[in-house]
């Protein structure tokens, strides 16, 4: 099989810059393009040949490949070759195609030509507050949103009831029409959307009452949404088909629930974990004792030993939040804070000096004179 080489076909070199090959396509397929050309087979072979080559040859990664393979390239990955690049069979498009590629935007060229088809509706998005207990618990919420939903009366069809749409006679049901535009290459035919019908191929006489013709109404709906336990805050969860009314039959879009967790009182939460302040009195963090904690599934018993230092932190296993996969949970970490007695009683005051007397610390604010200052500085 004698096929032609990309390069020599676009009639350039090897090393060709991709500002070339596109110079190159250009030119050609001006010169070979079919709505320029009359039908005579051998013009369309041609521009056929031209953008098989420009499309390898505009790819950087088909390009190499091609380089280094040749026409096989790609063949021994069941790709089948370049012929079958590009997605179920090769082919050209209509002119629109070839300019939106060269001359997107420009002159009035831009804009997809579409015919207006199904239309998906848009995505809702619904702030969720929620608290850690139901972050850690997982809840069902039923939330209540504001969504345009296809009109009940007229099913979307935009007519009164007993009535149907019409075909517009101005495009024929088409939803397009032909213009002629004068372009870099001369006057060429091109489509765009209806006027009269906006696209839509249908006009309606007498419009639905129900939706004022707009074939979509808003309606509050109530909406339950599973919260798994373990989500964190700022956590996207989507309600597939849950945002609004499609178009022209399109499908709804879907629904965004955002989960916003509101801070705790007592837990603060890192990942996975939850971290707890927990404070103990001097006499407890110097002698040790056993505390019971607040976590969220109960109490917990937590032991402090003898000589805790303020800002310890102890780590009680499996006493965070759950995992959002899988079943694991992260730690509760218990940070201590030892507190200072601000008032004491007489008595309270008289041990706490003699275990300062014991210790041989200096306490108190008593004005002292200066001489007995001076004693107590020798005397120890
Ligand atoms: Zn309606
Ligand atoms: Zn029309």
């Amino acid at each position: 099989m004698s096929k032609r080489d990309y390069y020599e076909a676009l009639g350039i070199e090897r090393g060709a810059s991709a500002e070339e090959i596109k110079k190159a396509y250009r030119r050609l397929a001006k010169q070979y393009h079919p709505d320029f050309n009359k039908d005579d087979g051998e013009t369309e072979k041609k521009f056929r040949e031209i953008k098989e080559a420009y499309d390898v040859l505009s790819d950087p990664q088909q390009r190499e490949q091609y380089d280094r393979f040749g026409h096989q390239a790609g063949s021994t990955g069941g790709a089948g070759g370049f012929e079958g690049f590009g997605g179920g069979g090769f082919g050209f498009g209509g002119i629109d195609e070839i300019f939106e590629q060269f001359f997107g935007g420009m002159g009035g060229m831009g804009g997809r030509r579409r015919p207006r088809g199904p239309e998906q509706g848009n995505h809702l998005r619904y702030d969720l507050d929620i608290t850690l207990e139901d972050a850690y618990r997982g809840v069902d919420k039923v939330i209540t949103i504001p969504r345009t939903e296809t009109c009940p009366e007229c099913q979307g069809s935009r007519a009164k009831a007993g009535t149907s749409p019409e075909t517009c006679t101005s495009c024929g049901g088409t939803g397009q029409q032909q213009v002629m535009r004068n372009t870099l290459i001369g006057r060429v035919m091109s489509t765009q959307p209806c006027v009269a019908c906006r696209g839509e191929g249908t006009t309606v006489k007498e419009p639905c009452p129900a939706c004022s013709g707009q074939g979509r109404t808003v309606k509050e709906r109530k909406i339950e949404v599973k919260i798994p336990s373990g989500i964190e805050d700022g956590s996207q969860l989507r309600v597939s088909g849950g945002g609004e009314a499609g178009l022209r039959g399109g499908p709804p879009g879907d629904l965004y629930v955002v989960t916003r967790v509101r801070p705790h009182k007592k837990f603060k939460r890192q990942g996975n974990d939850l971290i707890l302040e927990m404070p103990v009195s001097i006499s407890q963090a110097t002698l040790g004792v056993e505390l019971e904690v607040p976590t969220l599934d109960g109490a917990a018993n937590l032991r402090i030993p003898e000589g805790t230092q303020h800002g310890a932190t102890f780590r009680l296993r499996g006493h965070g939040m759950p995992h959002l996969r899988g079943s694991a949970k992260g730690d509760l970490r218990v940070k201590v804070k030892v507190n200072v007695p601000k008032r004491l009683n007489p008595r309270q005051k008289e041990l706490l000096a003699e275990f300062a007397r014991l210790s041989g610390e200096e306490v108190g604010l008593e004005n002292k004179g200066i001489i007995d200052r001076v004693k107590d500085a020798f005397s120890g």
